[in-house]
């Protein structure tokens, strides 16, 4: 059958299957579920395995245990803090096993004496024996079948009988026609079985090898079909790039103007970037860099060889506050070369915006920086030669291809403080170059970083005040969550009115949060520049790139409510001199994993260290913004730990033409990208 065909087959809707009609389809249609290939990509969630229940006298404390058995009896209780608890006591033919759920409330109408169950879970002691659940299955007679029995993940009115059924259905009727996207070189080289094997097996394993093989292998698919979708959406362009040429010496006067040298490290990469810039291929460049290692100063060059050579440059920042420092900091290092630099964000007056946007289409603006303003249609370039995009993973694929169409195939280079270990970069973005600024400036003092707990509140604010005598500054933050925005900004406020009317009487305190107007924003981070303003209460809005130099403390409240990536941004607006500095993060943790993260943070400053513990700790989806990167709808493969996998993938993706594939690719990722911040 020709792939087409094939396609159109799996395609078809799952209301026509036996057992689906109209109704079972509304509901498959709620967990995204329309067509039998969506269907076939349902994986189940666990598995009943028999084979694996072990005798309750041979469980370990800590490890992993699945049991299954009769419920006998069940208590709820609440905790001291109020989180619902419920306790179970199952009988196995193994023995009498205590299980335990937490914060589930709604499981008393579920867990009842006299079902059958199947659980997993951590073994928390063997005396008697407790396991924590995190996997369950109220079982029907027939799930006492020997074998390995899936699980899937479900919705009201489906029941796992319903599941089975219907996938014992579609892999007999369409498994035979699901095309296979690699030849039998590709699958013995890249250590792959058939799709057909896997899609059996993922559904019903019949040992734990099969599994192993068939969830390698969908992993392995996954990641394939990601990339070439990736590949058609950052495919380099076949046009020729831009060849920039310098006619004028304005990288020189503006490397004179500098008030320091760089370092060996940004000499490097823009040797870099500088050889692709002159190269006819259009630039593709990760810039990435520990937060300070000075990436704006290498962007600042790249922009001044781009005008020199005759093109326009833009960059665009993520954040208004970043967008106009950025203004600032480039007209600082610029302007004595001559170079005009323009300003566009979302509160540009709209007699501003026009004389500008005439100004930039003519060619009179030789750099325009701004946030997403940049992007809106009616922004026009005489001649756009290179775009640069910072802090980029606050942007999506998309938003990057619609500044970069503003010019003939522009050369693009963007920039990140989050380093991600490179197979990660590429599977998330695409096909880029990456170079790395793997040195800070020198001078620079590691920030002394401690944890306190709330009790020690004043201890912290009392050292502020200290710097503050000794002539420094402070930024304050207050986590902003974003469901509740308004509550979030009124606990800056209030945060704010308490500082400046008790420990922080005598000196001149700032609030900056994101409903302020923005010219009351730039009003008061220029104030704090300058140095008039001692005290900075502020939400996450100054998270990425704000440069105060003479700031020296960073309180971070509630910082367990932060990831490890953005408390070690957070704490880079501090320790960008050579002043000791200090972050100070208040903390209640209630987790393992926030303990973890405050301990990772006082030991250590080096951000590609945190970045990889981030990433264990988070996954992949939320550490780079799901939302950025569609990453959130791999279903198997998991970025943090297929990393090997993922690069096989990417190998493969080099040797196959997607072209033929496209229904089949798109089948499975229709859009990449969700929704764009902002
Ligand atoms: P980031 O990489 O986090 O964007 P910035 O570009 O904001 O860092 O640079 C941080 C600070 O370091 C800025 O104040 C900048 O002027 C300064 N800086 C950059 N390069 C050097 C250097 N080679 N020597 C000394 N200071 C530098
Ligand atoms: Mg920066």
């Amino acid at each position: 059958m020709l792939l087409g065909e094939t396609m159109d087959k799996l395609l078809e809707k799952v209301q026509y299957l036996k057992g689906v009609g109209p109704q079972r389809s509304r509901l498959l249609a709620r967990i995204g579920i329309h067509s039998v290939f969506d269907l076939l990509w349902h994986f189940p969630r666990a598995y009943i395995d028999r084979s694996s229940l072990q005798p309750a006298h041979q469980l370990v404390p800590g490890e992993q245990a699945g049991i299954m058995g009769t419920i006998v009896a069940t208590r709820s209780s609440r905790s001291r803090r109020g989180m619902a608890i419920l306790a179970a006591a199952v009988e196995t033919q193994q023995g009498t096993v205590q299980a335990v759920w937490f914060n589930q409330p709604f499981l008393e109408d579920i867990i009842k004496a006299g079902r059958r169950i199947w659980l997993s879970g951590k073994v928390k002691s063997i005396l008697p024996v407790e396991i924590h659940v995190s996997e369950y299955e109220i079982l029907e007679e027939e799930d006492w079948a020997p074998g390995i029995v899936p699980v899937y993940s479900t919705t009201e009115g489906i029941s796992q009988k319903v599941w089975r059924s219907l996938m014992n259905q579609v892999l007999e009727k369409y498994l035979p026609d699901y095309p296979e996207i690699l030849d039998p070189d590709q699958r013995q080289r890249f250590e792959l079985c058939t799709i057909q094997e896997a899609l059996t097996n993922i559904h019903f394993p019949a040992d734990r090898t099969s599994y192993k093989l068939a969830r390698q292998r969908l992993a392995f698919e996954e990641l394939l079909l990601f990339l070439l979708r990736l590949q058609e959406l950052t495919q380099k362009d076949s046009r020729p790039g831009v060849i920039h040429l310098e006619k004028r010496d304005l990288v020189q006067k503006v490397r004179d103007q500098l008030p320091y040298q760089l370092t060996p490290a940004q000499e490097k990469v823009i040797r870099e970037i500088f050889a692709d810039m002159e190269s006819p291929q259009a630039m593709n460049r990760l810039l990435q860099g520990d937060v300070g290692a000075g990436k704006t100063v290498v962007a600042a060059l790249a922009m001044a060889k781009a005008v020199a050579s005759g093109y326009q440059a833009a960059l665009m920042a993520p954040t208004e506050i970043l967008a106009v420092q950025h203004g600032q900091a480039l007209h600082d290092v610029l302007w004595e070369a001559g170079i005009r630099l323009a300003l566009l964000t979302g509160s540009t007056t709209a007699a501003q915006r026009a004389e500008i946007l005439d100004q930039t289409r003519r060619g009179d603006i030789d750099i325009l920086v701004g946030t997403h303003a940049l992007i809106q249609e009616d922004v026009t370039f005489a001649n756009l030669g290179l775009v640069v995009i910072d802090e980029q993973h606050r942007f999506g694929v998309r938003q990057r291809a619609a500044l970069a169409a503003k010019g003939d195939n522009p050369d693009t280079l963007v920039m990140t403080a989050t380093p991600i270990p490179r197979t990660l970069a590429l599977t998330a973005y695409g096909n880029l170059d990456i170079s790395v600024i793997d040195q800070l400036p020198p001078g620079r003092k590691p920030v002394k970083t401690k944890y306190l707990p709330y009790k020690l509140r004043n201890k912290a604010y009392n050292f502020a005040r200290q710097q503050v005598i000794a002539g420094h500054q402070v930024y304050v933050v207050c986590p902003l969550v974003e469901e509740s925005e308004k509550q979030d900004i009124q606990a800056a406020v209030n945060l704010y009115d308490e500082l400046r009317t008790s420990i922080f009487r005598e000196y001149e305190a700032g609030l900056l949060h994101g409903r302020l107007r923005q010219a009351d924003k730039d009003q008061v981070m220029q104030r704090f520049k300058k140095g008039e303003i001692k005290l900075l209460v502020t939400t996450t809005v100054v998270e990425v790139g704000v440069d105060v130099a003479n700031a020296t403390v960073m309180i971070v409240e509630h910082a367990e409510r932060f990831g490890l990536s953005q408390l070690h941004q957070l704490r880079g607006r501090v320790g960008r001199s050579a002043l000791q500095s200090y972050c100070i993060l208040l903390a209640e943790p209630h987790t393992d994993e926030a303990r973890r993260r405050l301990r990772a943070m006082e030991v250590s400053n080096d951000g590609f260290y945190l970045a990889q513990q981030d990433l264990l700790i988070r996954g992949p989806g939320d550490f780079l913004g799901v939302r950025q990167h569609g990453l959130d709808q791999l279903k198997i493969a998991n970025l943090a730990k297929d990393l090997i996998l993922a690069e096989k993938a990417r190998q493969c993706s080099r040797e196959i033409d997607p072209a033929p594939w496209y229904n089949y690719i798109t089948a499975r990722f229709p859009v990449i990208e969700g929704t764009a911040m902002n």
